[in-house]
Parts: structure tokens; sequence; C-alpha cells
């Protein structure tokens, strides 16, 4: 497989000791197959319920996907400040150019964080709402 930013052949390298990853030995990009951006999250998050809607803002680049050569779709990664490429065509993988791994991880750190606190204010609601329906249904 080649880079789909400059070319050069890309060779696979085991990531953070969680999967295998194709990666650019010229520009530092890193190719991750579809399951392998699960992977990634999943070390900093934890469900697959709480991460939410992947892409957005989807727009066709002039860059091949290696696997299979169709042109990747850059999106903009769950509304962050971050763009990644994709192959949308037949769903290969995602193109992360340098440091980009980290501030996926970054942003999930983040995301998980919102999350617990969230979760913290919504089970007091719900609790405050039981105690609420207790008291009005009591005869
Ligand atoms: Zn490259
Ligand atoms: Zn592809």
């Amino acid at each position: 497989m080649n880079c789909p930013k400059c070319g050069a052949e890309l060779i696979q390298k085991y990531y953070k000791g969680m999967f295998e990853a194709d990666v650019c030995p010229n520009c530092f990009g890193m190719w991750l197959d579809f399951e392998e951006l699960d992977k990634l999250e999943d070390a900093a998050f934890g469900e697959d319920d709480q991460k939410g809607s992947l892409m957005h803002f989807q727009t066709r680049t002039q860059f091949a996907c290696p696997r299979c050569g169709a042109a990747l779709d850059e999106f903009q990664y769950r509304l962050y400040d971050l763009r990644l490429d994709a192959c949308a065509e037949n769903h290969h993988g995602f193109w992360l150019d340098a440091g980009e791994d980290e501030r996926v991880l970054e942003i999930m750190r983040l995301r998980a964080e919102e999350m617990r606190r969230k979760f913290a204010v919504e089970s007091e609601w719900k609790q405050a709402l039981k105690a609420m329906h207790l008291f009005l249904t009591r005869k």
C-alpha cells in the first residue's frame, strides 16, 4: 500500500500495543482500518454507544484510498476541529496525518470526561423524577 498523501510505501507498525497500523515513513501519516480507529477510541473511551456519530460534513478529496484507489472523503471528526480522510466508497478505513492520532485520543478523553459529568447529572435528575413520581402517585 502507498501513502495517499505523498506516495511513499507504507510500513506495518504495531501501534501503542493495540493493533497493526500502516505508517508512512516519509510524512508519518497513518492508515487505519475501520475497526482500528475503533480500537484507538476504545483506548481513551469505553463503550460504543457513548462515542456518538463519527462523520460530519463529508467532502470528496483528490487523495486515493491505499486499498482500492477510490477517492477519499474528508470529514470532520465528531464535530471537533479535526479533519480526517476516509474511504467512504468501500469502507476500508481512515487516513490520519502525523499527530492526528494523538488528537483523536485527546478528543476522546475530553469527551469521556464530559460524558461522565453528564451521566452524573442525568442520573441525579432521574432519581429526582422518580421520587417526585412516587410522591405524586402515592395514595
Ligand atoms: Zn506519506
Ligand atoms: Zn478503499
